[in-house]
């Protein structure tokens, strides 16, 4: 049997996981470790459970920024008052992740943990200006969301780190539109996510696409294009052509090919600057 802990502070759970070191096991809400681990023998191991901890139980927004706890719940941000319509994009991916029973105990943390290149929350977080904030007993760091992910389901956080929470800059506006076979429990096929800030030298955009390539990604391009005001055509013909070179290697997966991807990247892309009536200033 292993032994099971849970931990009420930030605190107590690092100082586990360094004491620990080697035999410990993050959990929070379990929708993918629990699959991922049920064959193994669990002897020995320690199970981490973050579920509880404080910090990490927190949506507050503090000057420009919402600070968005790990162990947050789906559910949790789908009704959250605290979240601003900012953010409307986050509360459409928490919304879109498999189904209520899931969205009750599956966390920020736990998508960010798993790294999944189409991980609702991975992508939306990709989409906007975000922090992710890690903690060990040593301290606290925070790493961009674009150096977080750093392989196919692979992250920058280190063995003794625990994600402590996601530090997301408030956009002008943002939003999130998940590409799948059906409505619930089913994967992307691929994903928008889509924000613009305000800053003092003109517009900043962000453009990210999930399950097109083996991390989640920013299609550059296609946000600098949006900066300087281009034409709706010529921004979608970049992503059709930057999805092609960023996919990498994946070139198929058993939800689409790369071809298909590339259409209906470009396509989610062209519907969401129609929905918010943009106005390019040049080309056309
Ligand atoms: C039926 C079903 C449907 C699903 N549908 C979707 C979907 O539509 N979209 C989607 O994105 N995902 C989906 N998932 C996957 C899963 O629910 C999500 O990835 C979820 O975010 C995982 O969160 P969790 O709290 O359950 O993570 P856990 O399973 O507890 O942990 C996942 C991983 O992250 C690590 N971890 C967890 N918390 C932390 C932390 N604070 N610090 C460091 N490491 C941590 C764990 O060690 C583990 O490696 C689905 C899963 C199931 C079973």
């Amino acid at each position: 049997m292993p032994q099971y802990i849970i931990p009420n502070r930030l605190s107590e759970a690092t100082k586990v996981l360094k004491e620990k070191r080697g035999k410990c096991l993050i959990v929070a809400g379990g929708t993918d470790l629990v699959i991922k681990k049920a064959d193994e023998d669990m002897t020995g191991k320690v199970i981490l459970d973050v579920s509880q901890v404080e910090e990490m139980r927190k949506i507050e927004v503090v000057d420009d920024a919402l600070l968005l706890g790990a162990a947050v719940t789906f559910a949790e941000i789908g009704r959250s008052p605290l979240i601003p319509s900012c953010l409307d994009g986050l509360k459409m991916a928490a919304l879109e992740v498999g189904s209520p029973q899931i969205r009750n105990i599956a966390t920020v943390g736990g998508n960010l943990g798993t790294s999944s290149p189409g991980g609702d929350i991975n992508v939306v977080l990709m989409g906007l200006d975000t922090q992710v904030v890690l903690a060990s007993a040593g301290g606290t760091r925070k790493v961009s969301v674009e150096d977080f992910f750093v392989g196919p389901q692979k992250n920058a956080a280190a063995e003794d780190e625990i994600i402590v929470s996601a530090e997301i800059k408030l956009p002008r506006r943002s939003q999130y539109r998940k590409l799948a076979l059906r409505r619930a429990l089913a994967l992307a096929i691929t994903a928008l996510g889509l924000s613009c800030y305000d800053t003092g030298n003109g517009e900043v955009w962000y453009v990210s696409f999930g399950a097109l390539a083996p991390t989640p990604i920013r299609a550059g391009r296609a946000q600098d294009l949006l900066a300087k005001g281009y034409d709706i055509d010529t921004i979608c013909a970049a992503v059709w052509q930057e999805v092609d070179s960023l996919s990498g290697k994946r070139r198929n997966s058993l939800r689409g090919s790369i071809e298909y991807k590339q259409d209906m990247a470009a396509a989610l892309l062209r519907e969401m600057l129609e929905q918010w009536e943009y106005m390019p200033s040049i080309g056309e």
